[in-house]
């Protein structure tokens, strides 16, 4: 079965953990954010990339959710020491990926023909794809002035009211190699249960991805990243609280207008169904944390019967 799926790192990896093992991985294509993408200490560093990366490689640290298992931090610890840049957690293992992709984007290569060289060389049989090659900064005005988003996420710990997310170049950005064959020929598409603003609204915010979704002709199914109303990790809730006014499974219905045909929502959001249902998406209620392997796989197959059942 033939499926892309827009993802984000830390929520997004894990459900995709689930889906490989739930599908064909090489049936699955996922088109990652990069508004995240930033350079430092001069190297070029695409954070949800890795973490689809890693995850799908079995090299993640299941428990943190970012970077690489059984690190060590020897590296970064040095650029502190010498009063280098070492807000932005690189860790040694890690950085040997940064050199390589760095490296290559020097000598000229597009970022997706890199990943796609790194995805093989970690054996993973998925297909991983930049939303785009081309440069796309996701940018957070706040009431404390506008900051790129790892200033905001990382330096700033998220702690500034977000008014606005802006996605810089985004109007002229076209899909990476691969994206819009992806979305066409697959028989379902997936939103995975990743921060809509900031982790989804940047791929969307690539006018002929957002457009490939408007005119789907195969389902769209998005998962929750919210249970109970709050977020499992991260700023979800508060961006939607402000931005949306509300954290409700429908408020989140409402970031994707258009573009999502299903939603999973957690058991315990299961009272919102109807107000989700009236704004023409079929709710799904199913268990969303995803604690473990099985866990995992048992969403992702709650996301596919969404289908077997429309
Ligand atoms: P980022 O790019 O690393 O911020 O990652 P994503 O945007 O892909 O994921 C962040 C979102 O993942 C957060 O809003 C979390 O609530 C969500 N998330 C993390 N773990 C889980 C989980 O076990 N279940 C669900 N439903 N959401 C999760
Ligand atoms: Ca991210």
């Amino acid at each position: 079965m033939k499926i892309a799926i827009l993802t984000g790192g830390v929520g997004g990896s894990r459900f995709l953990c689930g889906l490989v093992e739930a599908v064909d991985p090489a049936g699955v294509t996922a088109i990652v954010n990069v508004g995240d993408d930033l350079e430092i200490l001069g190297l070029s560093v695409s954070p949800d990339l890795d973490s689809v990366l890693y995850a799908l490689a079995g090299l993640g640290d299941e428990e943190r959710g970012w970077g690489r298992a059984e690190e060590t931090w020897n590296a970064i610890e040095t650029v502190e020491s010498l009063g280098g840049e070492a807000w932005f957690r690189l860790g040694d293992r890690d950085l040997g990926l940064q050199l390589v992709r760095t490296q290559a984007r020097r000598a000229g290569q597009p970022l997706s023909a890199v990943t796609a060289r790194l995805t093989a060389a970690l054996g993973v049989e998925a297909t991983i794809l930049p939303a785009s090659d081309e440069p796309l900064g996701t940018w957070l005005d706040t009431p404390n002035g506008s900051f790129p988003f790892q200033e905001w996420f990382v330096s700033r710990r998220h702690r500034d009211p977000v008014d606005r997310v802006r996605f810089e170049g985004a109007a002229s950005t076209r899909p990476a190699p691969g994206v819009l064959d992806a979305l066409h020929e697959a028989e379902l598409i997936l939103i995975a249960p990743s921060n809509p603003f900031v982790s989804i609204g940047p791929i969307l915010a690539v006018e002929r991805i957002r457009s490939a979704l408007e005119r789907r002709r195969v389902p769209c199914v998005a998962v929750s990243p919210l249970i109970a109303g709050r977020a499992v990790k991260g700023p979800a809730a508060e961006m939607l609280q402000r931005l949306q006014g509300g954290t409700t499974a429908a408020h989140l219905a409402q970031c994707y207008p258009g573009l999502i045909d299903v939603l999973v929502i957690d058991e315990a959001d299961a009272a919102d169904a109807d107000a989700v249902s009236t704004l023409g998406v079929r709710p799904i209620v199913a268990p969303t944390l995803m604690r473990d392997a099985p866990a995992r796989r048992r969403l992702a197959e709650a996301a596919l019967d969404a289908v077997a059942l429309a």
